[in-house]
């Protein structure tokens, strides 16, 4: 088989993962004089490509997220950080370092890691959905809530992401149909009492998204079923899809220690010296853009730390 050994280009510090905690640790590596690569993974920006604009990252009053995107990377070159579009399938220690395994076979030494893959959304796999995703689905209630004003929104999901972001949506939305599977919910009570206090919710028990619909442009409603086989027309502008997330951990699930979900336990250092962890793939509750940032900062610099320590 083909190894691309690379020995020549033997960096103190992988990034593994492109999206903002990925190129913040990098950022910070590399200005503390370290010699930085970021494995993007598939997708260069991770979820960030997922969404339009970001208007809640401070400093930034309408970005659009490629934009974002476009200026970090920029950043990163003017730092002289090495973007390799490659997959990191397998991590191996070796002494005080690092072997990365890649998909194509090519190998890498380094010095430390950071993990920052993130996390995907789950999603219903029912008719219309990938079609009208960033075209009134979303999967971030934080992050594009704020385009719904006034408008008709459905939620999707009975645990406390859906309950949270049907209360966040019920300050900006004129109605806010909850869809849920079942009768109860899986939220914490505390975010449940809440829920029921709001006056524009509309509850839709033992229900599930049969289909979205809409026009060429725009999401314009969702068909309901419940467990009576009764059918339900819902006419929304919106639908944000709250069934839980997936962490990217499945490649390094052997390495680092990790809950039952597979989220990372262990941040922004881990239980192993050298290897460091930043953004949604330890973090099931904030999950945005500028706290996946703050993760990278302190990944970044912890990583520094560590090697200047061992120098
Ligand atoms: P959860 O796994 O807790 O809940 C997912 C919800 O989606 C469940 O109600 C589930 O239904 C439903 N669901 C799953 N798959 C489908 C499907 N295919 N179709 C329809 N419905 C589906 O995910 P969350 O993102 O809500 O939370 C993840 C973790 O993060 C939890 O531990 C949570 O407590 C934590 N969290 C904590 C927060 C906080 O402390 N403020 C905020 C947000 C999350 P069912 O109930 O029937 O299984």
């Amino acid at each position: 088989m083909y190894n691309k050994y690379i020995m020549q280009d033997k960096f103190d510090v992988a990034i593994i993962g492109s999206g903002p905690a990925g190129f913040s640790a990098a950022i910070y590596a590399a200005r503390a004089g370290l010699k930085t690569a970021i494995f993007t993974g598939p997708v260069t920006g991770g979820l960030l490509t997922t969404t339009w604009t970001i208007e809640n990252y401070p400093g930034f009053i309408e970005q659009s997220a490629q934009k974002l995107i476009d200026n970090m990377l920029l950043q990163c070159k003017e730092l002289e950080i090495t973007m390799l579009n490659l997959f990191v399938t397998k991590v191996q220690q070796e002494g005080t370092e690092f072997m990365l395994h890649m998909q194509d076979q090519s190998q890498y030494k380094v010095k430390a890691i950071v993990i920052a893959t993130g996390a995907r959304p789950k999603h219903l796999y029912v008719p219309g959905e990938s079609e009208y995703m960033n075209k009134g689905i979303s999967t971030c209630a934080t992050c594009d809530g704020f385009f719904f004003k006034n408008k008709n929104v459905a939620v999707i999901g009975g645990g406390n992401t859906a309950v949270e972001d049907v209360l966040y949506l019920s300050n900006i939305a004129k109605t806010v149909h909850l869809i849920h599977r079942r009768d109860t919910l899986r939220a914490e009570q505390i975010l449940q009492k809440q829920l029921h206090a709001l006056p524009n919710i509309q509850f839709h028990w033992n229900s599930q998204v049969q289909e979205f619909y809409g026009d060429q442009d725009n999401l314009l409603g969702a068909k309901i079923i419940n467990n009576q086989q009764v059918l339900n027309d819902l006419k929304i502008d919106g639908a944000f899809v709250a069934i839980g997330h997936q962490p990217n951990t499945s490649w390094c699930k052997d390495l680092v220690k990790t809950d039952e979900a597979g989220y990372i336990v262990n941040y922004p250092a881990t239980e192993i010296p050298g290897i460091f962890v930043a953004g949604d793939v330890a973090d099931q509750i904030y999950r945005q853009a500028i706290t996946a940032a703050g993760y990278g900062a302190m990944a970044g610099i912890e990583a520094s730390k560590y090697i200047n320590l061992s120098r």
